[in-house]
């Protein structure tokens, strides 16, 4: 018991023996890189926004335009969604590949480079062509052979917490991304199951404290996605300013013109002047917590 870390499932051997890629090696051990010019590391805040489902070409044109104005370093958008349940619409179909191609011309035209999710081995040559970096989604954080076929197309990875994981089986799944020597991996807290007695708020609850708690034991930065965690417009602007408080490096947020006419989640994104406004918020609250 006592070679943990206090509140926490992870070991001092854990370090070493389990993860010793995905550890420090000292305490202000924290990784820098770029992808597609976009800094990621210790002082820098990037910014992920888009719609949950890439839905249309024209919808992600004009997300792609406006996300990017406002200043979001990446545009999110699920081409291949995965769905809770197996009814899916009309817009899902058309979606997948064209998806895809819409994310494309969007990357193009605006110059924003992107983020899509891939939930299959066979898409993995299709969607790379495209995407600057992998999304697994947290239902596939513990599919292996998965984790290792997207580590090996060396391309970077967002790796999702799932929403039923320890610290310690998440850093473990970082493991084995870079364990095929990939190094540009990023967390991404989205919510972690809550069981549902009267003091549950939601469906998911965001883990705050698990920003500063892997940042003890980690080098990889750390994404906030307080839209899937939250599931409710009205606790997103709030939730954002909390986690960029708690030290995330970055922030994805669900961005769409009309919310409430979502084809998936249309709880949680939030419109174009709400983005907007969180935006100047957020770089302001990294600069208070950035000057000595
Ligand atoms: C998403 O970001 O679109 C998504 C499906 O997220 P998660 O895997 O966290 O549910
Ligand atoms: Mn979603």
């Amino acid at each position: 018991m006592d070679n943990k870390f206090p509140g926490k499932d992870v070991s001092v051997s854990d370090l070493k023996d389990k993860f010793p890629l995905v550890a420090k090696k000292h305490k202000n051990h924290y990784s820098s890189f770029e992808i597609a010019g976009v800094k990621f590391g210790p002082k820098n805040l990037v910014t992920f926004a888009g719609p949950n489902m890439v839905e249309s070409e024209s919808l992600i044109m004009d997300i792609a335009k406006n996300v990017k104005k406002i200043g979001a370093n990446f545009l999110r958008g699920g081409a291949f969604k995965p769905l809770t349940f197996p009814y899916r619409s009309k817009k899902y179909y058309e979606t997948r590949e064209k998806g895809i191609e819409w994310l494309a011309k969007a990357k193009q035209k605006y110059k924003i480079p992107i983020i899509t999710e891939i939930m299959e081995e066979k898409f993995i040559p299709l969607v790379s062509e495209v995407t600057d970096i992998i999304q697994i989604g947290s239902r596939n954080m513990q599919n292996y052979p998965f984790l290792t076929a997207c580590a090996k197309s060396q391309k970077p990875i967002m790796l999702k917490r799932h929403y039923g994981s320890s610290l310690r089986d998440w850093l473990g799944a970082a493991e084995y991304l870079l364990f095929e020597g990939n190094k540009k991996i990023i967390l991404c807290e989205r919510g972690v199951s809550v069981p549902h007695t009267h003091r549950s708020t939601s469906r998911f609850l965001l883990d705050l404290q698990v920003i500063p708690a892997a940042k003890e034991l980690t080098h990889l930065p750390i994404v906030s996605d307080p839209s899937h965690a939250t599931f409710w417009r009205p606790w997103v602007e709030s939730m954002t300013y909390a986690s960029v408080s708690a030290g995330a490096d970055g922030v994805m947020l669900e961005v769409h013109p009309k919310p409430s006419q979502a084809a998936v989640d249309p709880l949680q994104p939030i419109n174009y002047s709400e983005f907007k406004k969180i935006f100047s918020k957020i770089k302001k609250i990294k600069k208070l917590l950035n000057d000595k």
